[in-house]
């Protein structure tokens, strides 16, 4: 299945936006000791695809365009998405709109472009299994490369494997249920909505409950009351009321590539404080239009006397019973201490991400990766994670080190930056592998530094 070479320098598990900017990074870096570091990546989606389930018709961006696959680490860049929209003849036009914030719909055709100019690196529809020692590799012998295992096909049941001297974990977020629920065809996940949406038939839904305070519930409950004839919407939210997400100028800071050093070098009160004063820049938020459509809504439904649109707040769902025609929701509430229950066609649950366990993936390597004193993984500068000595090449993170990098850790922001230091890194770890002396490559100075 896979030629040439037989052992990657960079092998990249997950092609979202994190390994996306990584193969543009890698792509411009040019060559390294006389010749291009030879990547590939590995997506478990049949094509490309950024959170497609939630792609909702005219849901925007959170972050600014400029914060795009390139722009902060190379502006010249091609891949750049003033350079999309110049190729799609629509940039006039989206100057006009004086708005830095376009829909995900046009940013998600942003980044299919920017996705099909390395195709060629890229196997789709495969999934990485696990990563482990090539079997060759003594017990004591320094591993200097690994073994990536990958199940492939249509079924999923053709497996392979592959070497790389680099491995760079991109797999996003796994989607977190409430305690004790699993998705089925009337308990989803939002980031199954649009797709389940799409197949049931929504003549029949009279009862949605959305689940969660954030801006994901907060579209999903604008979405479903618009767009389905005479439904009522229950939103089951944690707080009072939805809260803004604030995005204001100073606070935004904690998103620009210096707050990562300022981060990564601060000690453990600053680390606390920026996620005690600024959590709200990203998490359980809403954007503020949202929140003023919403309560639009609700206030003309005062008006009209109409109840479609009505709200749980300080509550959480405690439990979810199966019926023949629906679902009965157990929602505890923390203003009267009571559970009640209400019946539903379904549940969705806007109720966030975690981390991937990345121990699973890293099965025997594991143990070679060196901890903190809270048993969290320690991640250098560079994101590669520290190991010892024996577990000579890299395994880089993007995502799951907002314990080291902070705030900005799975998000868009700093994708570009972040990526011109995983390829810095990777290449000055391949020029010192052949070159004893260790000299620094030339021209290849860290972009965040
Ligand atoms: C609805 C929504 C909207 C968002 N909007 C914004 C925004 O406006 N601004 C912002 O900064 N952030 C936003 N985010 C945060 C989001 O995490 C980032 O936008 C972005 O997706 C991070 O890119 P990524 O490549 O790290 O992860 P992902 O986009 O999650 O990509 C990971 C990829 O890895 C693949 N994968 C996973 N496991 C494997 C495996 N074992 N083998 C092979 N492939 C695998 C997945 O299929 C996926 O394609 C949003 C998140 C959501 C859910």
């Amino acid at each position: 299945m896979f030629d040439e070479p037989s052992v990657y320098d960079v092998l990249g598990i997950g092609f979202g936006p994190s390994n996306l900017s990584l193969a543009i990074a890698l792509h411009e870096m040019g060559d390294v000791e006389g010749r291009p570091l030879a990547a590939r990546f590995f997506e478990q989606q049949p094509s490309f695809g950024w959170h497609r389930n939630m792609l909702l018709p005219s849901a925007k961006m959170q972050v600014s365009f400029l914060k795009d696959l390139v722009t902060f680490r190379n502006p010249h860049s091609r891949f750049t998405f003033v350079s999309y929209l110049h190729e799609m003849n629509r940039l006039a036009r989206f100057i006009n709109n004086c708005d830095f914030f376009p829909t995900r719909e046009e940013f998600h055709g942003y980044l299919e472009w920017a996705a099909a100019n390395f195709a060629d690196q890229v196997t789709y529809g495969a999934t990485i299994t696990s990563i482990s020692v090539p079997p060759d590799s003594g017990p004591g012998d320094p591993i200097d490369r690994v073994r990536v295992n990958l199940a492939s096909g249509p079924t999923g049941a053709e497996s392979s494997s592959v070497e790389a001297r680099n491995v760079v974990l991109g797999t996003g977020l796994v989607p977190r249920f409430p305690a004790g629920l699993t998705s089925d065809d009337r308990v989803w996940h939002s980031s199954e909505f649009l797709g389940k949406f799409q197949r049931c038939d929504t003549t029949k839904l009279k009862r949605v409950l959305v689940v969660g305070g954030g801006q994901s519930a907060a579209e999903i409950a604008h979405f479903v009351y618009d767009n389905v004839p005479g439904v009522t919407v229950t939103a089951v939210i944690p707080s009072y009321g939805y809260s803004i997400a604030d995005a204001t100028p100073f606070a935004n800071r904690v998103f620009d590539p210096s707050a990562i050093d300022d981060y990564y070098y601060g000690d453990e009160n600053s680390k606390d404080a920026f996620w005690r004063y600024h959590r709200n820049t990203n998490y359980a938020v809403v954007d503020s239009n949202l929140i003023s459509d919403l309560n639009r809504k609700a206030y003309d439904e005062a008006v009209t006397g109409e109840t479609r649109l009505r709200f749980a707040e300080l509550s959480r769902l405690s439990g979810v019973r199966r019926r023949d025609d629906g679902v009965v929701v157990s929602i505890h509430s923390m203003l009267s201490n009571r559970t009640s229950e209400v019946d539903a066609d379904i549940v969705i649950c806007a109720t966030g991400y975690e981390p991937m366990e990345i121990g699973d993936m890293l099965g025997p390597l594991d143990r070679f990766c060196i901890r903190d004193e809270q048993g969290r993984y320690r991640v250098e500068r560079d994101y590669r994670l520290a190991t010892t000595e024996h577990l000579r090449c890299g395994i880089y993170l993007q995502g799951g080190m907002e314990h080291t990098h902070g705030l900005s850790s799975s998000l868009l922001s700093n994708l570009a930056v972040r990526n011109g230091d995983i390829s810095t890194s990777v290449a000055r770890r391949a020029q010192s592998q052949s070159h004893d002396d260790g000299r620094v490559l030339q021209g290849l100075v860290p972009t965040g530094s």
